[in-house]
């Protein structure tokens, strides 16, 4: 749970609890937002998830690229309602919407193959000073859900700069070697995090997967950048 204030937990008492992504009263995430957002269905890419005119092997966003993981999917796009979301939902570090981003991503991907959960760490800085982790808390929940274990076996081994405003190769850059392996991965590994913006996070710590023995990585996030 994250470290509060005085003040926020006094917020909290005398204010009505208030929609993540709209602000209205009522529910800490309410029924029109939810139905607001846009499920990513096929056709995809079948490698990097990306809405696709018809299902292809590769698509113009990951063809050429290497990819340590196998697949990627998300549950939503990533539009200015998931934004909104996800952002409230890191701020607030509520348990009610990481339960909410597993509804979603358990309502609309299918059950991984892989037999084993684990997540993107947070930053170290960013993380433990907010006291709470959006990508392990989504993956906890969703453990629940899909009744599979959940270990962390990526560690992060320097504190990245911001990936907010990076151009596709500087964000490659900004990752590289930013994970390790934190103990001897299982062949297959669904590695969960909050959001897949161009897939270089997801890529740099699915290589940490394959560098602690794992053969086949599914990405799986709650919502997707598409372009
Ligand atoms: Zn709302
Ligand atoms: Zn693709």
């Amino acid at each position: 749970m994250g470290r509060h204030t005085v003040e926020e937990v006094l917020l909290d008492l005398l204010l009505p609890i208030r929609c993540a992504a709209c602000g209205l009263p009522g529910h800490a995430f309410c029924v029109r937002c939810r139905d607001a957002l846009i499920r990513l269905a096929p056709p995809l890419c079948d490698r990097c998830g990306s809405p696709a005119a018809w299902p292809v092997k590769r698509c113009a966003e990951c063809s050429g690229r290497r990819l340590a993981f196998t697949t990627a999917r998300a549950a939503i796009v990533y539009d200015a309602t998931a934004r909104r979301f996800v952002h409230a939902w890191k701020e607030r570090g509520q348990r009610s919407l990481a339960r909410d981003a597993a509804v979603l991503v358990a309502e609309t991907l299918a059950r991984p193959r892989a037999p084993v959960l684990s997540f993107v760490p947070s930053d170290r800085d960013r993380g433990l000073s907010r006291g709470h982790r959006p990508a392990e808390a989504l993956a906890r929940e969703l453990g629940r859900v899909w009744e599979l274990p959940v270990a962390s076996l990526v560690r992060r081994t320097r504190t990245a700069e911001r990936q907010r405003g990076l151009g596709l190769q500087e964000r490659r850059r900004n990752v590289r070697g930013a994970f390790a392996s934190a103990r001897a991965s299982p062949p297959g590994v669904c590695l969960v995090d909050d959001v897949y913006t161009s897939g270089a996070t997801a890529g740099a710590a699915a290589s940490a997967l394959r560098r602690g023995g794992a053969r086949r990585v599914e990405v799986v996030t709650l919502a997707r950048a598409v372009r």
